[in-house]
């Protein structure tokens, strides 16, 4: 062997500089146990498919595979089935979003779609700008091009304006390379809060005044439960008031199956043919059998009325978690109440370490994901992100009854002894988990 490596990896030092950033949390071994039933699970951010029609869907595979299968299971198009991208149209008209098909490009899911834009826009140590916390996939694909990821502060509103503004400033006196801001507007994975229509207005006034791209990443756009500012109406997508400054992502993951991998990017001209051409060296094209599975669900079932269904699901749960917490958790304990999509976070009564914490709360049977994994450097240990899309409202109910027990012998704990114990998780977040969607 030409590199001298150890014994468990001989061959860590041959990778490329992007590899070395690419780690798995110690955490990734706790949720290997936290996946057995008897655990209540708040950590994993899996959409709940049950609620499909199931055989509603197998006729329409079959019937696609009987009448259109030689295309299904043939080769397509880089930039996505042509049908498809005209449907993704109409898929985004709720959130004000008017596009041609040839302004779209199909990817494996958003997170291929994450991929594509970071690879076509930054070089190492460009700056991507994210909010504080931000989606894990999302820092796993930046730290994997080496990018300078810089965490601005939210609010109650979510990414702030001024602190990002100031943020960008500050990394332009420092000589870097500021390239693009990322933001989930709605439904933020993992943070639960939604950007009214000001604040929208604001943060792409802060991307167009620096000439930097704005990255809008909405998967769950269209699973809300409350007005959010927006009235009836899906939150309006920051793309919508910018088709030459925003790329958009969205996916098919939450409102069909985030089995099929199905996503999409909404990207200027120039923009789009970059991101095609990325894809045809990353992938050839898409799966045509899942576009096309999407194409014939989109043309032949209910999909409005199922997104309906999936929203009355997610309102429930998320009902049944914030009632919970309401009445478990101990006082300094606090959370955030989301209006749509799948998350709440929570901040611990101060001094209390959501990664320490983990292995006592899955011995209690209960999992989350702490907080850390949502920054790239290391802080935000006083947080932890609680899924509700998934376990059945009795079960969730019970999961935060276990959790706040938890808290409350920590809090004894450290009132007694002081921080005693700590797990340490691997610098920054890991390469995304199921769990950790
Ligand atoms: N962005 C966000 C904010 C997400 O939460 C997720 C998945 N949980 C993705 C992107 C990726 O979704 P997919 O690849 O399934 O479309």
């Amino acid at each position: 062997m030409s590199v001298p490596g150890n014994r468990l990896d001989p061959w860590i030092n041959a990778y490329a500089q992007r590899a070395r950033g690419m780690t798995a949390s110690e955490i990734r071994a706790l949720f290997a146990v936290a996946s057995r039933p008897e655990v209540v699970s708040l950590a994993g951010g899996m959409p709940y498919v049950s609620a499909l029609n199931l055989d509603a869907l197998a006729d329409t595979v079959a019937d696609l595979l009987r009448t259109e299968g030689a295309q299904a299971l043939q080769y397509g198009s880089g930039q996505g089935d042509v049908t498809l991208r005209d449907q993704i149209g109409q898929v985004m008209a709720p959130v004000g979003i008017q596009a041609h098909p040839d302004d779209i490009v199909v990817t494996t899911g958003s997170q291929m779609a994450l991929d594509l834009v970071t690879r076509v826009f930054c070089d190492p140590g460009d700056v991507v700008f994210v909010e504080a916390p931000s989606y894990v996939g999302a820092l796993g694909v930046f730290r994997s091009y080496e990018c300078t990821v810089i965490h601005v502060p939210m609010d109650e509103q979510g990414l702030n304006p001024v602190a990002l503004a100031e943020a960008i400033s500050s990394a332009r006196a420092l000589g870097l390379q500021p390239k693009m801001i990322y933001t989930i507007p709605s439904f933020h994975n993992p943070a639960g809060i939604t950007q009214g229509p000001d604040r929208r207005h604001e943060i792409l006034e802060v991307a167009q005044r620096n000439n930097l791209l704005l990255l809008e990443d909405d998967p769950y756009g269209l699973l809300g439960f409350d007005d959010v500012g927006f009235g009836d109406a899906p939150p309006r997508a920051i793309r919508a008031d910018d088709a030459d400054g925003v790329v958009y992502l969205g996916s098919f993951s939450k409102t069909i199956a985030s089995g099929l991998r199905v996503g999409w990017a909404v990207a200027p001209h120039g923009v789009r043919e970059k991101l095609v051409l990325a894809a045809e060296a990353a992938v050839l094209c898409p799966s045509n059998y899942a576009q096309m599975t999407i194409s014939s669900y989109l043309a032949t079932q209910p999909w409005r009325e199922q997104i309906k269904v999936f929203t009355e699901t997610y309102r429930q749960r998320r009902d049944a978690l914030l009632g919970a917490l309401q009445q478990h958790m101990p006082t300094g304990t606090t959370w955030t109440a989301p209006a749509g999509g799948f998350y709440s976070w929570l901040t611990l009564p101060a001094g209390l370490d959501a990664t320490a914490m983990l292995p006592r709360a899955i011995t209690a049977l209960v999992a989350y994901v702490p907080g850390t994994g949502f920054f790239v450097d290391g802080q935000g240990r006083q947080y932890m992100r609680l899924s509700y899309c998934y376990p059945e409202p009795d079960r969730i109910i019970e999961g935060v009854r276990r959790l706040a027990g938890v808290i409350d012998e920590e809090l004894q704990l450290t009132r007694t002894f002081g921080t005693s114990h700590t797990l340490h998780q691997a610098n920054g977040p890991s390469t995304p988990t199921p769990d950790l969607q």
